[in-house]
C-alpha cells in the first residue's frame, strides 16, 4: 500500500528465476555513465562550484566529496570495471587530496568532528589511506599513521558533550573505520591495546548512562539527548561494533552486550523498531530507513548471528527484510541513508547470509524500480545528489554490488570481516 513514505510494492514476489535483463552487460553502460555525470559535477573535480572552495570537503564520507572517492575506490576494485579503474582512483584521489587538506587545515581545530567516521576526519583519512593503497603509492602508510593518531581522541569517556558513543561522530564510528580498513587493507591497523581501549570506554560509557537512568538494559546511550536504536546514532549500531571486535571483551562485557542485544530484539513492533527507546510505532508513518528502523538494525541481528550462531538473531534479520521489501520503495530518493538502495542493501545481506535466491531477486527489483517514471516523478527532490549516504554515489555501490552479490556489503558497514 502506498503512504507519505513509500510507494506501493506491486512487484510480484519471487517465483523461482531472477531477472534476465540486470546482467553485467546492462549495468555496467549506466554505472559508468552515471559515474561520468557525477565526476562532471562534482565540486573538486571541475563541478560548478569549484571556485567556492573547500565548503565541498564538509559534510565528510556521508554529504561531502570523501563519499564519493570512496565511490570510486569501491567501484575501481569491481572487476567488470578494470578498463575504468585507473580514471576512477585519479579521481578519487583528488578528492582525498582536497579533504585531507581541509582536515590539515581546518578540521584539527573542530575538536567535534576530528575523530568523526561518517562525518569527520577519521573517514577521510581511512577513505584516503585505501585510495592511495589502491594506486600503489608509498604514502598510504602516513595517511593511515594521520587515522591511527585519531584514536587517543576518543578514549575520554565524554570525549564529546553530544553523546561520544555512536556511529557517525562517536567511537563506534571510530572502530567501524579501522574494520573497514583491517578488511580492505589486510592488516590490523589498530594494537590490540587501543582496540581494548576504545571498546572499553563505549561500555564504561554506556553502563555509566544506564545507571544514571535506572535503564532496563546493561548498555545505553543517548546522541543530543535522545536515546535513540537505530543504525544511524542508536544503540544498534554500537552493539554492532562490539561485537564486531567481541574477542577483545572480557567475558563479563561480553555478557552485558548479549544481555543488550536481547534487550534490542525485544524491543520490535511487527517486524520494526521505533527511532527512540520506548515510542510506540505509528503503521501509518513508521520510519522503515537504514538510520532509523528495521532495515539498519538488520546488520546488528546479523553480527549478533554470525558470532553466536543462534537462530533466533537470524530470524530477526529476516524480519527487517520483510517488512523492508513491503515498505522499502522510499519516496526520500535512491541513496542508502534512506533510500531505495538503502532498502535493498537488507536483501543482499540476507542472500549472503541464507544463499537464497528469493532476496537476490528482490535486490534487483528494487534496483529496477530506480529507474521507473513512478520512481522519478514521485520521490523527493535531493538536497545532494552525489553523496554516499543520500545521493547517486550510495546508489551506484548498491548496482556495482549487484554484479558481485557474493562480496556485497553496505558501504563502510561490513558484517562479514
Ligand atoms: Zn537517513
Amino acid at each position: 500500500m502506498e503512504s507519505k513514505r513509500c510507494f506501493a510494492n506491486r512487484f510480484d514476489d519471487y517465483k523461482g528465476s531472477l531477472l534476465a535483463g540486470q546482467c553485467k552487460e546492462a549495468v555496467t553502460p549506466l554505472v559508468t555513465a552515471t559515474i561520468d555525470r557525477i565526476v562532471k559535477e562534482v565540486p573538486v573535480l571541475g563541478g560548478g562550484e569549484a571556485a567556492s572552495g573547500l565548503g565541498c570537503c564538509q559534510g565528510g564520507l556521508y554529504g561531502g566529496v570523501a563519499g564519493v572517492a570512496y565511490m570510486l575506490y569501491h567501484v575501481a576494485q569491481c572487476p567488470h570495471f578494470a578498463q575504468a579503474r585507473d580514471s576512477y582512483l585519479r579521481a578519487a584521489k583528488q578528492l582525498v587530496d582536497a579533504c585531507v587538506r581541509y582536515e590539515e587545515d581546518w578540521g584539527e581545530g573542530d575538536a567535534d568532528t576530528r575523530a568523526a567516521f561518517l562525518l569527520g576526519g577519521a573517514g577521510v583519512y581511512a577513505v584516503a589511506t585505501l585510495v592511495y593503497h589502491a594506486l600503489g603509492r608509498a604514502d598510504w602508510a602516513r595517511l593511515l599513521g594521520k587515522f591511527r593518531e585519531l584514536c587517543e581522541l576518543c578514549v575520554p569517556i565524554t570525549f564529546l558533550e553530544c553523546g561520544s558513543d555512536e556511529l557517525f561522530v562517536g567511537r563506534a564510528g571510530y572502530l567501524c573505520a579501522a574494520l573497514v580498513l583491517k578488511q580492505k587493507l589486510g592488516l590490523e591497523v589498530l594494537t590490540p591495546a587501543q582496540i581494548k581501549s576504545v571498546c572499553q570506554a563505549i561500555l564504561e560509557s554506556g553502563k555509566q548512562y544506564a545507571l544514571r537512568k535506572r535503564k532496563p538494559v546493561p548498555l545505553m546511550y543517548s546522541y543530543y539527548g535522545t536515546e535513540y536504536l537505530g543504525a544511524a546514532h542508536g544503540l544498534s549500531s554500537i552493539l554492532q561494533m562490539l561485537l564486531s571486535y567481541y574477542e577483545y571483551l572480557p567475558p563479563a562485557d561480553q555478557e552485558l552486550v548479549w544481555q543488550s542485544v536481547d534487550f534490542l530484539m525485544d524491543q520490535e513492533q511487527n517486524c520494526n523498531w521505533p527511532p527512540e527507546l520506548g515510542e510506540m510505532i505509528e503503521r501509518e508513518n513508521e520510519l522503515v530507513h537504514w538510520c532509523h528502523g528495521a532495515p539498519g538494525i538488520a546488520y546488528m541481528f546479523a553480527k549478533a548471528y554470525l558470532v553466536s550462531k543462534k537462530p533466533q538473531y537470524l530470524d530477526s534479520c529476516i524480519r527487517c527484510g520483510e517488512l523492508t521489501w513491503q515498505k522499502g520503495l522510499l519516496k526520500k530518493g535512491p541513496g542508502i541513508c534512506h533510500g531505495v538502495a538503502g532498502s535493498a542493501y537488507v536483501f543482499l545481506l540476507l542472500y549472503r547470509l541464507t544463499g537464497n535466491s528469493k532476496y537476490m531477486y528482490r535486490a534487483q527489483r528494487f534496483a529496477e524500480f530506480l529507474f521507473t517514471e513512478e520512481f522519478k516523478a514521485g520521490s523527493r527532490a535531493l538536497e545532494n545528489v552525489y553523496s554516499l549516504f543520500e545521493g547517486f554515489s550510495g546508489t551506484m555501490c548498491f548496482l556495482v554490488d549487484l554484479l558481485q552479490p557474493n562480496q556485497a556489503e553496505f558501504p563502510l558497514f561490513s558484517v562479514f570481516v
